[in-house]
């Protein structure tokens, strides 16, 4: 009885000791999956405004909503990546329900900072009959004026950044205050920065990857007509790649020698254009942090999804139409986009 008992109490210890080993190897791959995961978790920094606007276009007039290069960017980038994260700063009259727009797309809002007793950022815009032009009716900084951004640690890990419409030396300080710096950097910039701190504009440009611009800015920034021999001149200033948005006429990728055109999808309504370049933004680099990849062929797609994300951007006023779009809405869109540009010959 005493031997069964021991031979039955080995073979127990020696199944168990088996499964121990096994539970321990299993323990020890488990750790090291999660160091490893944790080691390549990513993150996509959105620089930008957050802020009020007040648009008027031929179609209807909106009181204060909820507007900002930042605002647009984080939500288009929030349909294609999962790691979205803002910096920016608003005043007390933000309101957590304004606030609560992007927790409900999963943008982490940490870095937002919040001044009690301040106003966010206000701008208003009337367009014209084209939907082209616009005049800005007021621009009250507020809360932009001394804007330090911070970046909070959980932040660092930011291996994409996209350095939203701002003045150059913010952008820059954004850019310093990162441990190391993000795989891809891509800035958006406008005329009004090119006009009053173009020194700074071309400081930062040094460091940058990727600058979209629109086609106007892009004539100021390098004294050419020509759409190439601007992008010639601006790819000198220090960026590998340039966008170039066109509006209803698309955009231009520049960069590796090669150039790739990309549609806008032609619409019947557009209802209101403010953000469509900054939903451009984001949904180019989204894509880019979705695919973690940043050759031409992957730029190629990530202009076609910021394009057709931008798309939706202008069907409704503000945000509005950005808050509630449906997987199966953006792959109808990209599937138009494809079929408008593909020919047999
Ligand atoms: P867009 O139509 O792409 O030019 O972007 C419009 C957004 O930019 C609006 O939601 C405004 O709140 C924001 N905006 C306008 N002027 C500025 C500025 N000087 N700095 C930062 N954001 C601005």
């Amino acid at each position: 009885m005493d031997n069964v008992n021991s031979k039955e109490l080995i073979n127990w210890t020696g199944f168990d000791l088996l499964h121990m080993h096994r539970f321990l190897a299993m323990f020890a791959a488990h750790i090291c999956l999660n160091t490893l995961f944790l080691s390549i978790i990513m993150s996509l920094i959105i620089l930008g405004s957050v802020a009020f606007d007040a648009l008027e276009t031929p179609f209807g007039k909106t009181d204060k909503i909820v507007g900002g290069a930042a605002s647009y960017a984080a939500l288009a980038a929030s349909y294609c990546y999962d790691q979205v994260k803002i910096i920016g700063v608003v005043g007390e009259d933000f309101g957590e329900n304004n606030l609560s727009k992007f927790s409900k797309h999963h943008i982490d809002i940490t870095g937002i900072q919040i001044k009690q007793g301040e106003k966010s950022f206000f701008w208003s815009g009337k367009y014209h009959n084209d939907m082209n032009s616009r005049d800005t009716l007021i621009t009250e900084l507020n809360v932009l004026a001394d804007f330090d951004p911070i970046i909070p640690p959980s932040y660092q890990d930011a291996n994409y950044i996209l350095l939203g419409n701002l003045s150059p030396q913010v952008q820059l300080k954004a850019l310093e205050r990162l441990d190391k710096r993000p795989q891809l950097v891509v800035l958006d910039t406008m005329n009004f920065w090119m006009d009053i701190a173009l020194d700074d504009l071309k400081n930062i440009l040094k460091q940058v990857d990727v600058l979209t611009i629109n086609d106007e800015e892009a004539r100021q920034l390098s004294g050419q007509y020509s759409l190439v021999k601007a992008a010639e001149v601006i790819l000198r200033l220090g960026p590998s790649y340039l966008i170039i948005k066109k509006g209803e006429h698309g955009a231009l990728l520049f960069g590796e020698n090669r150039i790739f055109s990309a549609p806008a999808l032609p619409l019947a309504e557009v209802f209101d254009p403010t953000g469509a370049g900054d939903t451009f933004a984001g949904g180019f680099i989204g894509y880019l942090a979705h695919v973690n990849a940043t050759d031409f062929d992957s730029m190629k797609a990530a202009v076609i999804y910021g394009s057709a994300l931008a798309s939706f951007c202008v069907e409704k006023f503000g945000t509005e139409r950005l808050e509630n779009l449906t997987k199966q809405e953006i792959n109808e869109r990209i599937e138009s986009f494809s079929q408008l540009t593909a020919f047999t010959i």
